[in-house]
């Protein structure tokens, strides 16, 4: 008998893969944020999404709170996180430490940034890491030292990809050839800056596409609700809001107002990128789930069966009811 084809394989399993969700959090700086963060927490847990993401300031500086956050999602929800991690300021040993820990806390994801340059303009300590790059290469070989304790699954690498040009680069052409540069590393994934126009993230794509890149790159979204915001984010990143959005939030008059408009316009840009073919969203929460929720309930994404994680769920009940 010959052995099957994968002509003959059934219609049904070449359909279109699920849209992958996942949303970004970030280390608490006060106990009451640390409150209001678990209420948020477990509001996003509900919605079951492929993982949360956790930032990392840019050379360690809140190190012990990222971790402390990682460990607890991982003991006390049901929730996965992915770890980002920055190499800017610090060293190969410095690093392949934090790497470790954060592998024995249980965390096979972990996002590999640089991280923004010293605001004083100074330069990074003499032999600490460059760039991005190199931070994924190192990920791979403590990965590779660790291969044993790995066998049940590797770490997924992902990285930062920028739909319009990042502030340092000469040319948007030379983010996409750092993207592969990035992928030929061992990048198994990207996460987007922030974007305000659909057409800069398909750009995004259909140049990265051309170029050789052929790992998800998935749109990283925010919920356009507060001129505050994203005045702020423009500054931090150098993506400068859309003049339209904030001149429609400008002149709402009351904040359930705001929070309409900023919704709809964030379903609309999610719709686009979606439409654009995205395989997924990653929505930036600003440790604030209410706009993140409204945003998903009207986007409807069709998203997997949870079977699986709601007998995690039920597990985890358990294992609380047990503790108490
Ligand atoms: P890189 O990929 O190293 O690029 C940095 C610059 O160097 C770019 O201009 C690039 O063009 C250039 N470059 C890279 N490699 C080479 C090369 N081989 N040769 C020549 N030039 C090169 N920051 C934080 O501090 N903490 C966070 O938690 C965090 N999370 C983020 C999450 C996402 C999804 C994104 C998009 C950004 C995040 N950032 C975070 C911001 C990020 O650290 C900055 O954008 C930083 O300036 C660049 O990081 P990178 O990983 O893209 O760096």
């Amino acid at each position: 008998m010959s052995p099957p084809s994968l002509i003959a394989t059934p219609p049904n399993l070449a359909g279109a893969a699920p849209v992958a969700l996942s949303y970004e959090l970030f280390p608490p700086r006060s106990p009451a944020a640390a409150e209001s963060l678990w209420t948020t927490i477990g509001e996003l847990e509900a919605t079951d999404p492929d993982y949360v993401s956790v930032t990392y300031g840019a050379s360690g500086s809140n190190r012990n709170t990222a971790v402390e956050l990682i460990n607890r999602l991982v003991q006390e929800t049901t929730l996965r996180p992915l770890a980002h991690l920055t190499c800017v300021g610090n060293s190969p040993q410095e690093l392949a430490e934090i790497i470790g820990e954060l592998l024995d806390v249980g965390v096979r994801g972990i996002l590999a940034l640089r991280g923004d340059q010293p605001r004083d303009g100074g330069t990074p300590p003499e032999g600490s890491l460059r760039y991005a790059q190199d931070l994924i290469e190192l990920i791979r070989r403590v990965e590779q030292r660790r291969s044993a304790l790995l066998c049940a699954g590797k770490v997924a690498v992902g990285v930062a990809a920028y739909p319009t040009r990042h502030p340092e680069s000469p040319s948007e052409a030379h983010d996409v050839e750092v993207l592969l540069a990035k992928q030929r590393s061992g990048a198994d994934f990207a996460i987007t800056q922030v974007f305000f126009h659909t057409e800069q993230y398909a750009a995004l794509l259909t140049r990265a596409r051309r170029a050789g890149v052929t790992i998800p790159i998935i749109p990283g979204v925010m919920p356009l609700t507060s001129v505050r915001r994203l005045t702020r984010l423009g500054e931090l990143t150098g993506v400068e809001p859309a003049p339209e959005i904030m001149e429609r939030l400008a002149a709402a008059d009351t904040d359930a107002e705001r929070t309409r408009i900023g919704v709809s316009a964030t379903v609309d840009l999610a719709n686009a990128a979606l439409a654009a073919g995205a395989p997924g969203l990653h929505l930036y929460t600003f440790n604030e789930h209410a706009a993140a929720l409204e945003v998903l309930d009207k986007l409807a994404l069709p998203r997997p069966r949870s079977g699986n994680r709601h007998s995690r769920h039920e597990r985890l009940a358990g294992r609380r009811q047990l503790a108490g």
